[in-house]
């Protein structure tokens, strides 16, 4: 009844059998899945590390004495000539303007008036050298890429709303706290000239044409990346008809 092939079938495993190569070695094929398993462990652990060593390493920045980025804002806030430096290094032009001792807390040192950037101002640009210098990375990062994309065009104009320092509390706040403007540490942007005429105000623009409304909300957005608080109609009532940029300490975007 029995064939030769079921009788073969039917030996035992022997070790001498296993050493010939006859049959695999039961015990030897768990302890390589094992191996396997580890080694790949092993990998999956280093792998990660690595990863968490990529994440964690400092963003390369250029630090010579003349570099501008956003990475330098905090250094020129504290280092006036050093800011003033970086923007004309870059091609961005200052002028000093007078300090001012104003009522309380008030005032200002070591402001500028920037004079030449990416575009124009409605009127003087008149702040601390931070923030023009955020001001300035901003337009020439942001504010063009922006309207190429979604209205076809450059920007010609920016349109400030007033002067740029006013010695008032934040508005919108019941705590009176000092805004940023009370420091020259604050821009108000109330919309943009085009280079074909047209204008962009933040308040009709913002619930205005689908164009309109993604190049505002695409320079709000740009926009935090360069300052600490960015305020925009989707903040409060009391910005519903322009952006409000600053370097305080308050992190806010939107
Ligand atoms: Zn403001």
């Amino acid at each position: 009844m029995c064939g030769p092939g079921l009788r073969l079938e039917q030996r035992p495993v022997t070790k001498r059998r296993v050493l010939l190569g006859l049959i695999p070695n039961p015990a030897k094929g768990v302890g390589l899945e094992r191996a396997r398993l580890i080694a790949a462990g092993a990998l999956a652990v280093v792998a990660m590390l690595a990863f968490g060593l990529i994440m964690t390493l400092p963003e390369r920045v250029d630090v010579s004495p003349t570099a501008l980025s956003v990475a330098r804002l905090d250094e020129f806030a504290a280092d006036a000539p050093a800011c003033r430096a970086a923007l004309a290094a870059n091609g961005f032009e200052t002028a000093a303007v007078p300090d001012v001792d104003g009522a309380g807390r008030c005032g200002y040192t070591g402001a500028v008036e920037l004079t030449r950037a990416a575009h124009s101002f409605s009127e003087p640009m008149v702040s601390s050298c931070a923030l023009a210098a955020g001001l300035a990375l901003w337009e020439r990062d942001v504010v063009d890429a922006a309207a190429a994309r979604h209205l076809h065009q450059r920007v010609a104009r920016i349109e400030l709303a007033g002067e740029t320092y006013t010695c008032r509390p934040v508005a919108g706040r019941r705590d009176r706290r000092l805004s940023e403007h009370a420091f020259a540490n604050a821009v108000d942007i109330r919309g943009f000239t085009l280079e074909d005429g047209r204008v962009i105000t933040v308040a009709q623009g913002w619930r205005g044409r689908r164009e309109d409304r993604a190049f505002l909300r695409a320079v709000r957005d740009g926009a935090c990346r360069h300052f600490q608080a960015v305020l925009s109609p989707d903040y409060n009532r009391a910005h519903r008809d322009h952006l409000h940029f600053d370097l305080g300490r308050d992190k806010m975007c939107r």
